[in-house]
């Protein structure tokens, strides 16, 4: 099995068809394989766009499909993704790529608990890491219910999928976490931690 055959199946058990639009390419190697086969986290960005930041599921911004350009951006922007998913506001997850692709920039975890840990070399964090755009405008802790949710299987999944012995907050670290160029996402990790126990009423 491939590591995008594996993700394949994972999102399929743990979100679920009626939530995943996989993009043209999704499972097209990009910058080349994970090294040892799998990825070692998912790092958790925010878009900085959106229509909306609204938490009230009916208001306008918040529908599928509404923030449909930023999703296009991401995903044909660059010469790769921009990201590996984007998790837009209705809670559905469009799955850009199950390889290495662009979103972690220049870093380190050096020095840094818990994920110095991960041996991620300084500046390599798209080599080794997913990275999942949260539809916010960024301006406030805006995410809707729906997308905590999905957060929470879109870790899951991976975990599943990479083979990680859990979702700690040593597999889901913040893009501000790996380099103070960056502010995202607005929500601390503790909240992030409180976000999985609130919606994890499914089994683990
Ligand atoms: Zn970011």
């Amino acid at each position: 099995m491939t590591f995008a055959a594996d993700l394949k199946a994972g999102l399929l058990d743990h979100l679920g068809p009626s939530w995943l639009t996989f993009l043209p390419r999704w499972d097209v190697q990009r910058r080349g394989a994970w090294p040892g086969g799998t990825p070692r986290a998912l790092m958790l960005h925010h878009t900085a766009a959106a229509a909306t930041a609204s938490q009230n599921p009916n208001a306008p911004g918040n529908q599928k499909g509404a923030n449909k350009n930023v999703i296009a951006f991401i995903q044909t922007h660059y010469e790769v993704p921009a990201a590996n998913f984007t998790l837009d506001r209705d809670g559905t997850v469009y799955v850009h790529s199950a390889y290495a692709v662009w979103h972690a920039g220049l870093g380190t975890f050096a020095g840094k608990a818990p994920w110095s840990q991960l041996r991620i070399p300084k500046d390599q964090g798209n080599d080794y890491m997913l990275g999942v755009e949260i539809m916010s405008k960024g301006l406030s802790r805006d995410f809707t219910h729906a997308q905590e949710e999905s957060l929470v299987f879109l870790l899951r999944a991976c975990r599943q999928a990479a083979g990680w012995p859990n979702i700690g907050l040593l597999r889901r670290p913040q893009h501000k976490d790996w380099t103070t160029r960056k502010i995202d996402t607005r929500y601390t990790n503790p909240q992030i931690t409180q976000m999985i126990d609130t919606h994890g009423f499914l089994p683990a």
